[in-house]
């Protein structure tokens, strides 16, 4: 240990800081390279890689170079033991995680991220540089990244527990009009304790502590209250905007501590994490501020469904009708991730095209339980990333579509988000699959997506119902057409 702070010492002796502002600048054209990179699902691996990368020289580079005040950083043990107990931790849940319980992962990570923001800042408030207080009192910027940080990423972490909850299916969506009133209220109060802190002028910092708790207890009602009536078909648009607070909240701590890397790296997560939250609230057909104050989904009373009989359907008939046809679409839903029916789907494909049909993936924005869901599925079963089209465009090509095969897929393919204002989907747009000519339906019963209701599609008289588990169903029905 020794000969590393001698080793810090001499660097720093020899090339000031800038070692550290290179190191740095290194550091975040990593994290640009491997965002760039997790574009594509050819190149994602590897740009997490790089990302992880850019993270680790900034670590090792801040606990060897960093300085303020002519103080090293210490309490080297403290931080080694943290540092070893959260990769640890990580580890062992990331190698143990179902594909299908991925996006609950991502919202407990992402939570800790918008905790450790909150912490950074309720430990900075009192140590506001005293020189600022006595030009500006806490009307300064300091105070505001500081305010920034603890109100965003407090939010953030409740938010994001209460979305894991959710996602997990152990909390339920509670919706009222009162709710939405109460988190306005609270936006106001939230605000307006903020600026009575701002505005105390010349004081000790110490001395306000409290009312920095109330602020922080009172956010961490907000982040609870504004994802609860958020449910069904609206969750991946407020896991992407929690996502953006927790960048945004890392963004604070970067101003704060004047550090490049942790300024470029919250800003790269807030605004990839904004720029989809705008995708996404484009493709659920929703406005941004409803989600901010919780005003997600339909009416509560929605219309008299459809229900009628169901027609199931063989495999041997399914396979005819698929055989004699000229073009299939397939759309995937969160039951092949389940199934984990990926590579069969692509078996089903070959063996059509074998026999000169056209076969296109229709891949809706939200299928699955996280964005690009279906498209990391299907491109680990190596299926061609040219067959995978979006929701439009698959509804433009929908007419000349012999037969749909719906995987697993239940609330996207729901007509009730185009014909039920009453429903929590309405508005949605949806893969229409009734312009096409024939529907199959391939599920293991009659239950429901993730928004808990009832899909008319299956009663439809286009619809056919296939029975089972995917990858089974899958299996037979492909050694059905090849024997044919
Ligand atoms: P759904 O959750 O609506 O439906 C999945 C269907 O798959 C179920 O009805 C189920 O029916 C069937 N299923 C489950 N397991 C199997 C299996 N082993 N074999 C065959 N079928 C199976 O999925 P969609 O993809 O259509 O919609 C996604 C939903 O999740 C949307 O409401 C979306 O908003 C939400 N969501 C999406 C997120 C995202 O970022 N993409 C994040 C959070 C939520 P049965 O039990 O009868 O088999």
């Amino acid at each position: 240990m020794n000969q590393i702070i001698e080793f810090s010492k001499l660097v720093h002796f020899t090339f000031g800081d800038s070692v550290l502002e290179i190191i740095y600048l290194l550091a975040s054209i990593l994290f640009i390279i491997g965002l760039k990179r997790l574009s594509h699902p050819d190149t994602a691996k590897r740009g997490n890689l790089w990302a992880a990368t850019g993270m680790l020289i900034a670590i090792v580079a801040t606990l060897l170079l960093h300085r303020q005040n002519e103080h090293r950083i210490g309490n080297f043990g403290f931080i080694f033991t943290a540092i070893a107990i959260g990769t640890i931790t990580g580890w062992i849940i990331a190698r143990k995680v179902k594909m299908t319980k991925m996006p609950e992962m991502v919202s407990l990570f992402n939570g800790m991220g918008g905790a450790a923001a909150a912490l950074i800042s309720l430990m900075e408030f009192p140590h506001i540089n005293k020189e600022l207080i006595m030009q500006h009192g806490l009307l300064n910027w300091q105070a505001l990244v500081i305010f920034l940080g603890l109100i965003i990423g407090s939010v953030s972490f409740a938010g994001s527990i209460i979305a894991f909850g959710k996602l997990d299916g152990r909390i339920k969506d509670i919706r009222s009009r009162l709710l939405r009133l109460v988190n306005i209220i609270l936006l106001v109060v939230i605000i307006g304790i903020t600026l009575f802190i701002m505005t105390r002028g010349q004081i000790n910092p110490v001395e306000l502590t409290p009312f920095v708790y109330i602020l922080l207890a009172i956010s961490l009602v907000y982040g609870v209250l504004f994802v609860m009536p958020i449910g069904g078909a609206d969750m991946p648009v407020v896991i992407s905007l929690l996502n953006s607070f927790t960048g945004v909240a890392a963004a604070m701590g970067g101003f704060l501590y004047n550090n490049l890397v942790m300024l470029t790296g919250g800003i790269l997560v807030g605004s990839a994490g904004t720029i989809l939250t705008i995708l996404m609230c484009k493709a659920m057909n929703r406005s941004l501020f409803n989600v901010i104050i919780g005003a997600f989904g339909g009416n509560e009373t929605s219309v008299e469904s459809e229900i009628g009989t169901i027609k199931e359907v063989s495999i041997t008939d399914a396979a005819i009708l698929l055989s004699y046809s000229r073009k299939v679409m397939v759309v995937p839903g969160y039951g092949l991730a389940v199934a984990q029916a990926q590579h069969l789907a692509h078996e089903l494909d070959i063996v059509l095209e074998e026999k000169g049909l056209e076969v296109k993936y229709a891949i809706h924005p939200v299928a699955g339980r996280m964005p690009g869901h279906m498209n990391v599925l299907l491109a680990e079963a190596d299926v061609p990333y040219e067959k995978l089209i979006e929701s439009e465009q698959a509804n433009d090509e929908m007419e000349n579509v012999d037969v749909v095969v719906v995987i697993g897929a239940n609330d996207v393919v729901n007509p009730a988000a185009l014909d039920d204002p009453g429903s929590p989907i309405y508005g949605m747009p949806i893969i229409n699959t009734l312009k096409a000519k024939n529907v199959i339906v391939m599920k293991r019963g009659m239950g429901k997506g993730y928004a808990a209701i009832e899909n008319n599609l299956f009663f439809h008289e286009k619809t056919r119902m296939l029975f089972g588990n995917a990858k089974e169903t899958l299996q037979k029905l492909v050694s059905e057409i090849k024997n044919m």
